[in-house]
């Protein structure tokens, strides 16, 4: 039950990029009900209560510039268009199929985005946001509707307002200088070593490797070089892992693994981050534990601890070991196995790295 209502309040909205096919047979009315893009950027969402909303983005092409677009179950009375300003060209709602309402933000062509960092983030139980832009220059608010209005009589709404401003914090990974750090992830296993196997098959190569390539293009946004160990499903030895970091002159080394439980006990979930030595391996494992904590509500908090990997033990630079979740755990593997729950992994364990990078580099 705890672990149902965490989920609730932290809940974050998948993001696609490709266009889902599943229609849903029942045409009820538009669960959206009011919706703004606020002066700072922010387009805010409200809807009827647990709706699942899908989001998209599309680069823009010779007829349209960059779309974002999100579906609502239940349809649209009456389709609409409303003039822009600033960066956003033009909003149109409409209903892309029977029984389903789009709201779609087309931005002009000359706007500058950063759709990977974007993260539709619920803030209660029917209310959504998502930061799309910085104003640059003055920016009028586009809206419709109450976005603000509250349920009455909804228990969890103190709650929710609590949990509010950190939800809201987790949008925003920290700046650092550009250029100046170097960063290897090391993806565990790979190639005819698949690591841990875990509940319905699920390989600890796959969903590693899923993870660091994602850490590795947020960092890079984020003007930090990052290189990995492997790209892909290669079999690769722990030495030359330890000696490629080390011919490089890397700031800090981070391995990511999931782990598995003896005897497959499928209530044995956790998170768990490992350093050999030094207070700066015991910050950064500190950093990244505190925020992959965070998109796991309800996985238990096995600590920081010292452990003697050989990739971390014979590495020269501050090396962490993280495990991301169990695979053989109930709780963890059925979200490890989502994409959307990977994302979520990487977006926290390149803020860990950010926030080490912004207090020692
Ligand atoms: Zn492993």
């Amino acid at each position: 039950m705890k672990e149902f209502l965490d989920n609730k309040l932290f809940r974050y909205l998948s993001f696609f990029l490709f266009l889902n096919s599943a229609v849903l047979p029942v045409y009820s009315s538009s669960a959206l009900a009011a919706w703004a893009i606020k002066t700072n950027g922010d387009l805010e969402l409200r809807t009827k209560s647990n709706t699942n909303l899908e989001a998209y983005f599309q680069k823009g092409n010779q007829i349209y510039g960059d779309r974002f677009w999100v579906d609502f179950p239940g349809e649209l009375k009456n389709p609409r268009k409303i003039k822009g300003n600033g960066p956003i060209k033009e909003i149109r709602l409409g209903k892309p199929n029977k029984g389903k309402t789009r709201l779609v933000v087309e931005f002009k062509e000359e706007t500058y985005l950063r759709p990977l960092t974007w993260r539709m983030v619920g803030v209660d139980e029917n209310r959504w946001k998502i930061k799309l832009f910085n104003p640059k220059n003055k920016f009028k608010k586009i809206g419709e509707g109450l976005v603000d209005k509250r349920r009455q009589n909804v228990r969890a709404n103190q709650k929710s307002i609590n949990k509010k401003k950190s939800n809201y914090d987790y949008l925003k990974l920290p700046e650092v200088k550009q250029n100046k750090f170097l960063v290897v992830i090391d993806p565990g296993h790979g190639g005819p070593d698949p690591g841990a196997i875990g509940i319905g098959g699920i390989r600890e190569t796959d969903v590693v490797l899923e993870v660091s390539k994602i850490v590795k293009d947020l960092l890079s946004e984020k003007g930090v070089k990052v290189v990995l160990t492997r790209k892909n499903e290669v079999d690769l030895d722990l030495p030359p892992r330890v000696s490629f970091a080390n011919n490089t002159d890397a700031d800090i080394f981070v391995s990511i693994h999931a782990n598995a439980s003896r005897g497959k006990r499928r209530d044995i979930n956790g998170l768990e981050t490992f350093y050999y030595r030094g207070w700066r391996g015991r910050l950064l494992a500190k950093r990244i534990q505190q925020q992959i904590l965070r998109v796991s509500p309800g996985s238990p908090d096995r600590g920081v601890k010292q452990g003697r990997f050989y990739v971390i033990k014979n590495t020269k630079m501050p090396a962490v070991l993280v495990e991301v979740g169990f695979l053989t755990g109930r709780l963890d593997a059925r979200r490890l196995e989502k994409t959307t729950h990977r994302k979520r992994l990487a977006y926290a364990i390149a803020k860990g790295i950010l926030e080490y990078l912004d207090k020692v580099g």
